[in-house]
């Protein structure tokens, strides 16, 4: 194997590296400017600790800079690099979908936890996005039948090639509006990281969020819109017994768990995420005597 070397003349990978530190002065400054060189240069992050001397050529320099001035205007960097990892599975994102993030990998947790391993159950993934969450519980329960809807056909593009990359085919992907679409017959469980901010949010103008799809973010004058559509339809495609687990923003939980007393939900429970704060709750639907 020949070794990359040096060139005179052009800056190595430690020093770009440190100068797009300084200039994208964000909190995960460092990390994104790893995330981004490597991908100019086509190897993975690891490769510019072991070769920080390697000179960069005119093409990947290039590259680098209009990456990092995309970076520094607030894109996200799973739109630029057209990946992100989600459950240990890389997923395709565009800016159709939501940037799979990690606190959804605690919704996974939970509904893996109602899911015994070898059963053959029906699960439903509502609002699906890149396909993060159906595509995680595909992978880890092969027996299980996952139906994934979203209304936006551009995300069911997303989300069927990544299954297709990963090779899944107990996934079924359909067009529709939360519970709308889904085929007859009941489910075991009904999955869902709606949008969950509020309409005002200034949150919505900050940062990352700007480049991903509205309607995955917001919904309603407090956020609650697709939360109380979701808590109201899902029981009609429950079987007895069947969980709903929804996501929601961390001052939701008390709102969230009173939408499933009202629906006749029991053993309803509020989970933090890995940043101490409530993210996910769930119940079980029991049908009324
Ligand atoms: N957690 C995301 C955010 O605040 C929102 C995701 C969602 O609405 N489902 O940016």
């Amino acid at each position: 194997m020949q070794c990359p070397t040096a060139m005179t003349g052009t800056p190595s990978i430690r020093a770009l590296l440190e100068q797009a530190r300084r200039d994208l002065a964000t909190e995960s400054a460092r990390l994104d400017a790893e995330v981004l060189l490597a991908a100019c240069l086509g190897k993975p992050r690891s490769y510019l600790h072991t070769w920080p001397e390697r000179s960069i050529d005119q093409r990947e320099l290039e590259c680098f800079a209009q990456l990092l001035r995309r970076r520094a205007r607030g894109e996200p960097v799973a739109h630029l690099t057209g990946e992100r990892e989600f459950w240990s599975l890389p997923l395709a994102v565009t800016p159709d979908t939501l940037v799979p993030r990690p606190e959804t990998e605690t919704l996974v947790e939970l509904a893996l936890e109602k899911l015994p391993p070898e059963s053959s159950l029906r699960v439903a993934d509502l609002g699906t996005g890149s396909g993060a969450i159906a595509l995680a519980i595909a992978t880890e329960r092969p027996r299980c039948e996952v139906i994934a809807t979203d209304i936006s056909e551009p995300a069911l593009r997303v989300a069927r090639q990544n299954a297709e990359r990963l090779g899944l085919d107990n996934v079924r992907f359909i067009a529709g509006d939360w519970c709308e679409s889904l085929p007859a017959g009941r489910f075991d469980a009904i999955l869902s990281n709606p949008p969950y901010v509020a309409e005002r949010d200034p949150h919505l103008d900050t940062g990352d969020v700007r480049f991903e799809p509205c309607r995955a973010l917001a919904a309603g004058p407090e956020g609650m819109a697709a939360l109380r559509q979701i808590a109201r339809c899902a029981h009609i495609h429950l079987y007895e017994g069947g969980w709903l687990i929804m996501e929601h923003g961390y001052d939701q939980g008390a709102k969230v768990r009173l939408l499933l007393q009202a629906g006749g939900y029991v053993a309803i429970s509020s989970h933090k995420d890995y940043a101490g704060l409530d993210r996910v709750t769930l119940g079980r639907y029991e049908r009324q005597a």
